[in-house]
């Protein structure tokens, strides 16, 4: 006997669902433009970025905690689940079609089968061929993308800069073959042009705008101020609420800014600043060659924070091994819980993660130093977490896994 098989299509402004139920129940997820981005496959999360790499994850319990795993699928594997997708979608958009598949419609819009079975065919039409294609004009409009803080990894990078304008944390891979370079304001206006013109409708599943890459914030006021203008005109060509923008700013390059000169970056759309503060231990700052000490981070966040912008403080549990777990929880809690830190704003534990052949690994080896395995990592995420002293109305705190960021 054949198993009978469900189908149900969720739309919503910024994407599209295809739910399959035959048994077992599958889910893939599809910006407006096809684009296949997510998808759950029994306990198996698959997340496909721009660029075409496809990433799965599940976890697993090791002692008290739940330890995620990883992987990139090769070619064969990710060819494999982008042709089930898109087959989910147009089965979904003929189940449609004959009136036997659920539409669930939470889009803005009034609803409507057509407009759904619609983005269904764009959705068949993502298969393995099409993806590659889309992943050829992704490398054409974007230089790598290194990382995002979480809450952005659904933003639209603007390449305002690229690379890293230091370059040299000890830890760090993630722009050391990309030199830093600022793009002047027609070059961005190109490239604005050229990622909404790629993106298409899948734009409306980027509901934020992040400045790339790690230190736009940077550039000296008046450049940014430029810089954010045109992106304005871009967005908010009617001069109604703009999407947020956000980006990363480090403490010590360029000049430190004021928090008026904040508050004008303000006005003009900034909105949170994610601040990579690392450790409230300035012994341990310096075996990361990161040219900041604690004091440092406290007085530009508190700059932000008189400029009346959120901030996003990242500190990352498990660096500096066994030799420094001690004085770096203690020394950074007494750092977060003197920040004035409150509901708007946000602190992520990143689990460190060594990258072989870096000078941090040398460093660390030539110093004795014992990496920390990723239990006793997680148990020094808990003891950052329940040392935190802002109550009720502190700022939200969550892990930042960065071994799970692509874009
Ligand atoms: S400032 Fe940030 S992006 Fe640059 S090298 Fe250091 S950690 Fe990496």
């Amino acid at each position: 006997m054949t198993a009978t098989v469900a189908y149900r299509l969720t739309v919503k402004d910024e994407a599209v669902g295809v739910t399959v139920r035959d048994g077992a129940e599958s889910v893939f997820t599809f910006d407006r433009a096809g684009r296949l981005f997510a998808a759950w496959l029994g306990e198996r999360f698959y997340r496909r970025a721009l660029s075409g790499r496809i990433v799965e994850k599940h976890t697993v319990r090791e002692g008290p905690y739940r330890i995620a795993h990883r992987r990139t699928l090769d070619l064969r594997e990710g060819d494999a689940l982008l042709d089930r997708g898109a087959a989910a979608a147009g089965e979904a958009g003929d189940a449609l079609g004959r009136g036997e598949a659920e539409l669930v419609w939470s889009a803005s819009v009034p609803a409507s089968p057509v407009e759904a079975e619609r983005l269904a065919r764009s959705a068949a039409a993502f298969n393995a061929a099409a993806a590659r294609a889309d992943g050829r004009r992704y490398a054409e409009v974007y230089r790598p993308v290194g990382v995002l803080p979480p809450d952005q990894y659904l933003a639209l990078v603007l390449q305002v800069t690229e690379g890293c304008h230091w370059n040299r944390c000890t830890f760090c891979a993630f722009y050391r073959d990309q030199p830093f370079r600022v793009k002047s304001v027609p070059e961005l206006d190109a490239h604005v042009r050229n990622v909404t013109a790629y993106l298409g409708e899948g734009l409306s599943l980027r509901g934020s705008l992040f400045l790339g890459e790690a230190n736009a914030l940077c550039l000296p006021t008046d450049e940014l101020v430029a810089r954010l203008e045109l992106i304005r005109r871009w967005f908010v060509p009617d001069g109604g609420p703009t999407r947020g923008v956000y980006a990363f700013l480090d403490v010590f390059t360029g000049r430190r800014k004021s928090p008026s000169e904040f508050e004008e970056l303000r006005v003009r759309g900034l909105r949170r600043v994610y601040v990579g503060v690392e450790s409230g231990d300035d012994r341990l700052l310096r075996l990361l060659n990161k040219p900041q000490r604690a004091a440092h981070a406290a007085e530009v966040v508190r700059a932000l924070k008189t400029a009346g912008l959120s901030v996003g403080v990242i500190v990352m549990a498990g660096v500096g091994g066994d030799r420094f777990a001690e004085a770096h929880v203690t020394a950074t809690l007494t750092l977060l819980n003197a920040l004035p830190l409150d509901a708007g704003d946000l602190v992520y534990l990143s689990a460190f993660v060594e990258h072989p052949h870096s000078d941090y690994e040398r460093a660390a080896r030539e110093a004795g130093i014992r990496p920390l395995g990723p239990v006793e990592i997680h148990h020094q995420i808990r003891r950052l977490r329940e040392g935190l002293r802002f109550g009720s109305r502190g700022p939200r705190v969550s892990r930042y896994d960065i071994a799970e960021f692509i874009y």
